[in-house]
């Protein structure tokens, strides 16, 4: 099947964001955020609402991390269950961290109808399709413990899941309500628009360059400028560079990447996620599908180390679809793009305060449309005072990892691993079409 040229559907069809300039010149604010995805612009948005001067400094675009690239799948929680988090932090602490993760996409869309982002907001909850009988029934104790706290999330059986879905696939899976999804590169365009009506101000094609204390102040080097603050939120995720090093060797960038297909027939249309929900399934490499505006299928997964997949990989991700879709071969592709999912050792987002005045958000593991929109918000909390015990997610210290330049060889490692295991762990539930 000949591949189409690397495009990423998201920039096709979201609209245009704010025009911004390079930082030039000396600049002074009260807080500086240095990355422009939804971290940045959720610190830089809540903090400008709050009546602070801030100023933003990306080093491409509006977006052009992950936040312009993803699936736009809004998941509540983290890949930890909520019973596990408490174990982790401890009754009280663990109680607020589950409660914070599980408002995420509440933050989320009521971000967006209060400031009228146009971004595609659909919310009737997202699936996760069970890959096996086995990951079946951890989705029932994940069901129970959310149930317990009163969320809306409900267990699917093998009918209930093809039909949501229209595909045959999978045993069972769950049903968050709670859930949904955003054109995602339309969501971050929409936040820094926001931004800028609250009075921030954004520069793009600005990379931090060098960041130094002096005298309690705070001083960040661009190309062609500076900028002064006494609060430095770094927010650059799985893009984050040499210039906060430490920072960067406390995760692992993984890339991911996605294809789309030409809008669905419409006789086909009507039996492919009918209610609009997205899915992420529970193999160890997790496939992710939903479907955009114009009616698409838009899946990804993990997969690639190359900076541009290849052919090849392109290929697996047209596989990959067609074995959760058989019905759609024949359907042409159009797009396919990828980005970086900034990975953590406990799996966990974090929350870093390295020095006086410098905060950091990062670590996401593939959960960061709702999740980097929460840690923005804290971040801002954090600037504006709140003690970081009362943020509702603990702040912890910087721990790079050991051997972290080996990391790369690690992760490819793991993701060969984790294919094969997937492969071995066919069920015959799923039928005998290829890896389950
Ligand atoms: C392909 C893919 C699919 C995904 N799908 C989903 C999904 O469906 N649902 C979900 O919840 N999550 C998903 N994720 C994860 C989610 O996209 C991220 O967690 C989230 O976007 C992180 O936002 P961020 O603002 O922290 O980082 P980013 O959006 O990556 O932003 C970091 C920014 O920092 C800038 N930067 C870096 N260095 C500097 C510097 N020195 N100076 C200035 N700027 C700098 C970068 O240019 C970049 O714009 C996916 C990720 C990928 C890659």
């Amino acid at each position: 099947m000949p591949v189409v040229p690397l495009q990423s559907l998201w920039s096709v069809t979201a609209p245009a964001g704010p025009a911004c300039e390079a930082l030039a010149g000396a600049w002074g604010a009260q807080a500086a955020v240095i990355g422009a995805g939804y971290t940045g612009l959720s610190a830089a948005l809540h903090l400008a609402q709050a009546g602070r001067e801030v100023v933003v400094l990306e080093a491409a675009d509006i977006g052009a991390g992950a936040s312009g690239s993803n699936g736009g799948q809004v998941i509540p929680g983290v890949k930890h269950d909520p019973d596990t988090l408490e174990q982790m932090f401890g009754a009280d602490a663990g109680a607020r961290a589950v409660a914070t993760v599980a408002a995420g996409p509440d933050l989320v869309f009521e971000l967006i109808a209060r400031h009228g982002l146009r971004c595609d907001a659909v919310r009737t909850g997202w699936i996760q399709p069970a890959a096996s009988e086995a990951a079946l029934l951890q989705l029932a104790a994940r069901v129970e413990q959310w149930r317990r706290r009163g969320a809306a999330v409900e267990l699917l059986s093998r009918e209930q899941v093809q039909r949501l879905t229209g595909s045959g696939r999978y045993c069972g899976g769950l049903l968050d309500r709670r859930g949904g999804t955003v054109q995602p590169l339309s969501y971050v365009r929409g936040l820094a628009e926001a931004v800028g009506r609250c009075g921030g101000r954004i520069f793009t094609r600005s990379p931090a360059l060098k960041l130094t204390r002096t005298a309690g102040t705070w001083s960040i080097e661009t190309p062609r400028g500076s900028l002064t603050a006494p609060l430095v939120i770094i927010a650059t995720n799985a893009y984050t560079g040499a210039v906060t090093d430490e920072l960067r060797r406390t995760v692992v960038a993984v890339p991911s990447f996605q294809v789309a297909t030409a809008p669905i027939p419409a006789t086909l249309r009507q039996a492919i996620l009918p209610e609009g929900q997205a899915a992420s399934d529970t193999r160890r490499l997790l496939r992710y599908f939903r479907l955009d505006a114009s009616g698409r299928l838009v899946m990804g997964s993990r997969g690639t180390f190359a900076p541009v997949p290849g052919a090849r990989a392109v290929r697996q991700h047209y596989r990959a679809v067609h074995e959760i879709y058989p019905q759609l071969e024949g359907v042409a592709f159009e797009y396919h793009w990828g980005g970086l999912v900034a990975m953590t050792r406990d799996h966990l987002p974090h929350l870093h305060e390295p020095a006086p005045g410098l905060l950091a958000g990062l670590g996401y593991n593939g959960r960061g449309v709702a999740m980097a929109t929460v840690m923005g918000r804290l971040l801002a909390l954090r600037a504006l005072g709140t003690p970081a015990a009362e943020l509702g997610f603990p702040v912890t210290p910087l721990r790079p990892m050991p051997l972290h330049a080996l990391s790369g060889i690690g992760a490819r490692a793991t993701i060969q691993y984790l294919r094969l295991a997937d492969a071995l762990a066919r069920s015959p539930t799923l039928g005998s079409r290829g890896p389950a």
